[in-house]
């Protein structure tokens, strides 16, 4: 049976309704029924071409769950457990790093790996069903499949989202000591993880920064004590204000998550000498900033780290630390909307606009 998948053609171009046929099911490969895939940050960044080398046209969706229809050969989820038709999984993105490479080998970063690739992101339209806006998903050999255990739902997953597991490498990133104070700086989906697991993480206060109020909202409800609306109070204001809830030294940790360069100086300017500064929400290309060398970074004696996307192992431990903590994590109420196949176009005006906070794609509505 033919699959219907919605692609982006090129950037800025009206998405796009195709029929792919089905793929061949190799020995190792799982194909998935899509239950929700969501519509990332980065895919409105892919819409409007700020990420170099996407091979166009692409099928859009990096993070997913579907509900496994076929899996020749393999009888066990990347941790072990049983895995079966009708099981409902998530899967890593990023595959094909070689075990083999220099970052892979020596520098132990397999995020840096050239040869790595990325559903929904680095494949064309035209390999096959490579990504989440889609009826169905080809997991190739050697994807990392997780089942959903522990009282885990497709709604819990795909509220977070991408965002979950980038929140998540960004919070242990950080290397947060029990008592810190994190302040982290957005609050879309990536902001709102960060964010909540920087309170798991033990931190004794986790303010935020961000907008709209609704995102804010939902910060305390994910566990942030304090925000600010970004787009109500000035840098100074926030400033005085944080500076007096940390003994005037600054926060331990700031997460950044908003993607916008102005936040880079700010964050700077804030953070404790010698604290911590994780840039996470510029995962594509938002353009330059000026910071100054001096007071900024030597004198403060700061350490900068950037996160550059996720590996199995965030995926692994996000997932069993939400299942435990499941209460406290209601990632599900980020969804804001629920799309079919072919209103992806306007899912990704909604998101773009901030009118939603995650927007799922659902090829079965
Ligand atoms: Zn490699
Ligand atoms: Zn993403």
């Amino acid at each position: 049976m033919p699959i219907r998948a919605s692609v982006m053609t090129a950037p800025h171009a009206p998405m796009e309704t195709w029929t792919l046929d089905d793929p061949v099911v190799e020995p190792g490969g799982v194909l998935l029924e899509t239950v929700a895939s969501e519509v990332c940050g980065t895919d409105v960044h892919l819409l409007h071409g700020r990420l170099a080398g996407v091979p166009f046209p692409i099928i859009p969706g990096h993070v997913s769950v579907g509900r496994v229809l076929e899996a020749p050969g393999v009888e066990r989820d990347a941790l072990g457990e049983p895995l079966a038709e009708g099981d409902v999984v998530t899967f890593l993105d990023v595959h094909e790093v070689c075990n083999a490479c220099w970052h892979c080998l020596v520098a132990r970063q397999p995020n840096r790996c050239p040869s790595r690739k990325v559903y929904g992101i680095t494949y064309s339209a035209h390999d096959g069903p490579f990504g989440g806006w889609a009826e169905r998903i080809y997991l190739q050999p050697g994807v990392r499949v997780l089942k959903l255990t522990g009282g885990l739902d497709a709604d819990d997953v795909i509220g977070g989202g991408c965002g979950l597991f980038t929140g998540f490498a960004a919070a242990d990133r950080a290397g947060i000591r029990m008592g810190d104070t994190v302040l982290v700086q957005g609050s879309g989906p990536v902001g709102l993880s960060a964010a909540a697991f920087a309170s798991l993480s033990g931190a004794a206060r986790v303010l935020v920064i961000g907008a709209p109020d609704a995102r804010l909202a939902l910060s305390r409800e994910l566990g942030a004590d304090a925000s600010w609306d970004v787009t109500r109070t000035t840098e100074d204001e926030r400033r005085e204000e944080i500076l007096a809830l940390t003994g005037g030294r600054g926060p331990d940790v700031v997460i950044e998550a908003a993607g916008h360069p102005s936040t880079i100086g700010e964050a700077l300017r804030l953070v404790r000498d010698g604290g911590t500064y994780v840039v996470v929400g510029h995962y594509t290309d938002a353009g330059e900033t000026a910071i100054n060398p001096h007071t900024d970074i030597n004198r403060k004696h700061v350490d900068i780290r950037g996160q550059w996307g996720t590996d199995f192992h965030h995926l692994a431990r996000a997932l069993t630390l939400f299942a435990r903590h499941r209460d406290r994590l209601p990632f599900r109420k980020l969804i804001g909307e629920r799309y079919g196949l072919e209103e992806t176009g306007r899912a990704l005006e909604d998101v773009a606009a901030l009118r939603v906070t995650k927007a799922i794609i659902e090829p079965g509505r």
